[in-house]
C-alpha cells in the first residue's frame, strides 16, 4: 500500500487540528487550510469581568477518554479539571427543581426518584413506574428518541427530562433525534430484553457516571482556564502548517493523467496533497464533493444544523438572588422561556471563580425554536436578563437596570442534527468516498459525534484512514 506523504486538512476546528496532530505524530506532513481568521471553529472564548470564558464548549464528557488523552499528549494532563459543583436543576412550573441524581440521560430507573420533586405529576410518576417495570419488545433498530422512549416512560417524563437534556446538548428536538447516534446508552437499554428500569440501572452500572452510587466518577472534565487551551496548544504545535483565512474554494484531482494527487484551489493559489481530510461542516464538504462524489455530497448536504446563541453574563455576586448550589439548570420547551439552559459557570468550574462576580452561560435556540434570530442584540439581552429574574437568579430591577456585563456570541449553523438512520448514512458516505475518491476522507462533528471526545476520536480514525487509503 502506498504511503501518503502529504495530507491537506480542510478546516481548523477541533476535528481538523486533532487530525493534523495525529498525522504529525505518525510522521506524515499535514497542512491545515482554515477559512476563518482563527483556529478552533466552535471553540472560542470571550473576556468578561477580567476572566476568559468559553463561549462554545466549556468541557467534555469524561466517559470517552479521547479528549483527556489528547490533552495529556499536548502537555495539558496536569491541567485537566472536574466540575467543582454537582447536581443540576430543571425549570418546571415556575420553580427550579433538582434533577434526579441517578439517571441515564434524564431517565431515572426508579419512579420514586421523581416523586415529590415537582418535576412531573403524581400520575406521570405512576406511569413511569409501570413503564420501568414492564418488559416491552426490544427496539429492533434505530428510531427517534421520542418514538423509542415516549411509549416506555410517558410524555411528561419525556418532555421534562429527556428532551431538555438531549435537546439542550444538541439544540434539537428529541422527537427527531436518532436514539442510536444521540443517546447510545438509552439505545442499549431499550434493546435489552426485560424491564426497562433494570436495563437502565445495568447500563449505568456498566459504564459508570450519572450519579451511580458509591463515589461516581466525574461525568465532565475541562482544562483549567477553558477548552480554548486545547486549541492554543494544538495551534502552537502545528505552527505555520495551519493557514488561516484560506478557504478551500474547490477540490479536484491534480491535472496530469494518472496523477492521484489532489488539488485544492484557494485565493492564495493551489495546494496539492496526496490525501485530503475534509474536517469542515457538512454543507461545505457537500459543496466541495458535489462534482466528485455526488451521492456522498447529497447525504452530507441534507444534514440539518441548528442556530444557537450563547450569552455570557458577569453579575456582581452580591446581587444574585439565589446560591449557585449546582452546575445550572435546563428549561423544557413548554415552560415558556427563550432560555434553553443556564450554566452556573463560575460555580461549575473553579477557573471561572471570581471573588466578586458570578459568571453564567445562558443558551437559547433549537432547530424548532428560532425566535432569538428575530431579536436585535439589545432585545435578546433584555429578554434573557428578564428570564434570569423570572428564574430567581437576579432581581427584576437589576435585570431592567442591567446591573451586569454580558457578551453575546451567535453560533449560526453550529450543531448538526442526527436523524434516525444517521449511522447508516455515514457508512454510505464512507463507502462512497472509498469507492469514488480514494485518498479523501470526511470527518467532523456532523458525522461520528458532536462532542469534543467524539470529534477527536473520529479525527484519529480519519488520520489512519487517509494515510492508508492512497
Ligand atoms: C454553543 C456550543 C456549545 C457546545 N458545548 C459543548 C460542550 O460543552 N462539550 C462538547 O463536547 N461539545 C460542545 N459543543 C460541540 C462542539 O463544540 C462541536 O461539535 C465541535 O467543536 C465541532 O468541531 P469541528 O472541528 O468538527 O467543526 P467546527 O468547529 O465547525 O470547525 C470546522 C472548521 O472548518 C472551517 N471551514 C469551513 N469551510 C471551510 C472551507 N471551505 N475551507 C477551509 N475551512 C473551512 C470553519 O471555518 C471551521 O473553523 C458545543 C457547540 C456549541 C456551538
Amino acid at each position: 500500500m502506498a504511503m501518503t506523504s502529504r495530507v491537506a486538512v480542510v478546516g481548523a476546528g477541533i476535528s481538523g487540528l486533532a487530525t493534523a496532530h495525529e498525522l504529525r505524530c505518525a510522521g506524515v506532513e499535514a497542512v491545515v487550510l482554515e477559512a476563518g481568521d482563527r483556529a478552533g471553529g466552535k471553540i472560542d472564548s470571550t473576556r468578561i469581568g477580567g476572566v476568559s470564558v468559553d463561549t462554545g464548549p466549556d468541557g467534555f464528557v469524561a466517559r470517552d477518554t479521547a479528549a483527556a488523552q489528547l490533552c495529556r499528549r499536548l502537555g495539558l494532563g496536569s491541567e485537566l479539571v472536574s466540575p467543582a459543583s454537582r447536581g443540576a436543576f430543571v425549570w418546571v412550573n415556575g420553580r427550579l427543581r433538582p434533577l434526579p441524581a441517578r439517571s441515564v440521560l434524564g431517565v431515572p430507573w426508579t419512579a420514586d426518584a421523581l416523586r415529590g420533586t415537582g418535576i412531573v405529576s403524581q400520575a406521570a410518576a405512576n406511569r413511569l413506574a409501570v413503564g420501568l417495570a414492564q418488559s416491552t419488545d426490544p427496539l429492533p433498530g434505530d428510531a427517534s428518541v421520542g418514538e423509542a422512549l415516549r411509549p416506555r416512560v410517558g410524555d411528561e417524563v419525556f418532555e421534562r427530562l429527556i428532551d431538555p437534556l438531549l435537546g439542550g446538548i444538541n439544540a434539537g428536538s428529541a422527537d427527531e433525534m436518532s436514539i442510536e447516534a444521540c443517546a447510545p446508552r438509552l439505545y442499549e437499554a431499550v434493546r435489552t430484553a426485560g424491564p426497562l428500569g433494570a436495563a437502565l440501572e445495568q447500563v449505568a452500572a456498566s459504564q459508570g457516571g450519572d450519579g451511580h452510587p458509591r463515589s461516581p466518577p466525574p461525568v465532565f472534565q475541562s482544562v483549567r482556564g477553558g477548552v480554548t487551551r486545547i486549541v492554543d496548544a494544538l495551534a502552537d504545535e502545528l505552527g505555520d502548517t495551519v493557514s488561516l483565512s484560506t478557504p478551500v474554494q474547490s477540490l479536484r484531482r491534480a491535472a496530469s493523467s494518472g496523477d492521484r494527487r489532489w488539488r485544492m484551489t484557494t485565493a492564495d493559489g493551489d495546494v496539492d496533497a496526496d490525501g485530503v481530510v475534509l474536517a469542515c461542516p457538512a454543507w461545505e464538504a457537500a459543496r466541495l464533493l458535489e462534482p466528485l462524489a455526488p451521492e456522498a455530497a447529497e447525504i452530507l448536504g441534507e444534514i440539518e444544523y441548528s442556530d444557537v446563541v450563547m450569552a455570557v453574563f458577569a453579575i456582581p455576586s452580591a446581587r444574585l438572588t439565589r446560591p449557585l448550589d449546582g452546575s445550572g439548570f435546563l428549561v423544557p420547551r413548554n415552560q415558556g422561556l427563550l432560555t434553553t439552559a443556564c450554566s452556573w459557570a463560575s460555580a461549575k468550574w473553579r477557573h471561572y471563580h471570581h471573588d466578586d462576580l458570578a459568571v453564567l452561560r445562558v443558551s437559547a435556540g433549537r432547530t424548532d425554536d428560532r425566535r432569538w434570530l428575530d431579536l436585535s442584540e439589545d432585545d435578546l439581552i433584555t429578554t434573557l436578563a428578564s428570564e434570569l429574574a423570572e428564574t430567581s437568579m437576579i432581581s427584576a430591577p437589576d435585570a431592567t437596570q442591567r446591573r451586569f456585563e454580558v457578551r453575546i456570541t451567535p453560533w449560526l449553523r453550529s450543531l448538526p442534527q442526527y436523524r434516525p438512520g444517521h449511522r447508516q448514512r455515514v457508512a454510505a458516505v464512507d463507502a462512497c468516498l472509498a469507492a469514488e475518491t480514494p485518498g479523501l476522507v470526511a470527518t467532523g462533528a456532523a458525522l461520528r459525534g458532536v462532542g469534543l471526545p467524539a470529534c477527536i476520536h473520529a479525527a484519529r480514525q480519519a488520520a489512519t484512514a487517509v494515510t492508508g487509503s492512497t
